[in-house]
């Protein structure tokens, strides 16, 4: 298209019978020659020129570029279903052969999250558009992290105009446990209307204000989408950095456009992680994989940090429904339902919480018990590559876990990736009971706890 074009250009000036300038040193406008066109104008040389380079040359970053669709193999048939599942297969697997080891982790976390709502996040380079993406994932990421932390609290700021401001009506609490709460904030698309520059100082400021009172044993993180590459601040960031070194406020970052040095700089002080997107699926991974709670830092290091200490939980009373209606404590609403604090008998809206009159955190004992898988993980399972003939005898033809039959020769020729079971077996090694894929995704990511050791 563009080519017809620039030859109708062409014709359209030899006819007019403008003077030319021809430059013969140049070997770009030999090639323009070659090309057939007979029309010599400086203007068409310049044109040609740059097309050329752009034929031959790439730049150096389109050179290092390498396209998803060309890592795809066709299989036999020419079906790319294989592929994909293998792809699929891989992702799945990479989540799982996270260490395992037993290794001191904050299971009471509170998380600020950070949305960048400025003009920038109105660029298309994601589809819909990146504030749209953002939206739907942190609704995914808050959905997911309340589940895997359900001692865990949120709050939502967003960066926009130069200032950062609490989003929700959260306004009496920066912070909450409930995900229904901290989803509203994000339900309204239209009061998140992204406008004007981002302030990372008012934002980060604001997000460690919030958890300042927080006692010593509970996290605290700041997780910034950031998709900007400007931050406008009233003073000197850095004071901010030291103040979250000085504060232990763990700062991540999940930049959408490009690395900021300030950005990385934050993470990599506070103890954070720092990562650029690629693309959509990229961008998922990256939340993601700030939803297991983090590795307690300075563990066994220091003399204070590496013994346990001890914290006073209170394991509230529920309230039926017929009870009498009587005022909360925490939104002075008048309701029957709800939850009393064992120590000061307040009555309280949502658990977990901190009792809002005697500071007491409050949790219900699923709660806890949900957190605790963090802190013994089940063992990742071993792929089984094959079983040898007395082996094929003994095995057990079927999962462990959901009772599919599973193969006890692999399908000859077929390649498969690395990490992956060509019988599509993985056994625990704890109870040597084979499972299939799926159960083996199910145990980790679900469950938490091996069927077959029970
Ligand atoms: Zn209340
Ligand atoms: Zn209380
Ligand atoms: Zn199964
Ligand atoms: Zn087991």
């Amino acid at each position: 298209m563009v080519g017809r074009k620039d030859d109708d250009y062409m014709d359209a000036d030899s006819d007019s019978g403008a003077s030319f300038v021809i430059d013969d040193d140049d070997p770009d406008y030999e090639k323009g020659r070659s090309k057939g066109s007979t029309a010599k104008s400086k203007k068409i040389k310049r044109k040609d020129k740059g097309k050329g380079k752009a034929k031959e040359q790439p730049y150096a970053w389109e050179a290092s570029y390498t396209r998803s669709w060309d890592a795809v193999q066709e299989d036999e048939t020419g079906s790319l279903q294989h592929a994909v599942e293998d792809l699929m297969a891989q992702g799945r697997r990479r989540r799982l052969l996270a260490p395992t080891t037993a290794i001191r982790r904050t299971i009471i976390r509170h998380l600020v999250l950070l949305l960048d709502l400025s003009e920038s996040m109105m660029d298309r380079d994601m589809r819909p558009t990146r504030f749209d993406l953002m939206l739907e994932y942190a609704r995914e990421f808050i959905s997911e992290w309340f589940d895997q932390n359900p001692l865990g609290q949120i709050g939502v700021v967003g960066m926009r105009g130069g200032i950062a401001e609490r989003l929700g009506e959260m306004a009496e609490r920066d912070v909450s446990g409930n995900p229904q709460d901290v989803l509203k904030c994000l339900e309204r698309r239209t009061s998140l209307e992204p406008s004007g520059e981002p302030s990372l100082q008012n934002a980060i400021d604001m997000a460690k204000a919030t958890m300042a009172h927080l006692p010593t044993h509970s996290s605290r993180e700041i997780l910034i989408i950031y998709g900007s590459l400007t931050t406008v601040d009233p003073g000197n960031i850095h004071d901010t950095l030291d103040a979250c070194i000085k504060d232990k406020v763990r700062v991540s970052v999940v930049a959408l456009a490009a690395e900021m040095k300030i950005c990385r700089e934050f993470c990599e002080k506070t103890g954070g992680t720092f990562g650029v997107v690629l693309n959509e699926g990229h961008f998922k991974d990256l939340l993601f994989e700030l939803i297991p709670p983090p590795a307690q830092r300075g563990a066994g290091k220091g003399s204070g940090s590496s013994a346990a200490d001890l914290m006073m939980m209170g394991f509230p009373t529920r309230l039926p429904d017929s009870s009498p209606k009587a005022l909360c404590v925490c939104h002075s609403i008048l309701k029957s339902e709800g939850f009393l604090c064992p120590r000061c008998f307040a009555k309280l809206c949502d658990v977990p919480t901190d009792c809002d009159i005697c500071g007491l955190m409050i949790v219900s004992s699923p709660h806890l018990a949900r957190s605790y898988h963090h802190l013994f993980p089940v063992k990742a399972y071993v792929s089984i590559m094959e079983l040898s003939t007395e082996e094929q005898s003994t095995a057990s033809k079927t999962c462990h876990a959901c009772s599919t039959p599973l193969k006890l020769q692999s399908v000859p020729g077929a390649t498969l990736a690395a990490g992956l079971s060509p019988l599509d077996r993985y056994r625990c090694p704890e109870c040597h009971n084979d499972f299939c894929a799926e159960c083996d995704l199910f145990v980790h990511e679900v469950v938490h706890v091996c069927p077959g050791c029970g």
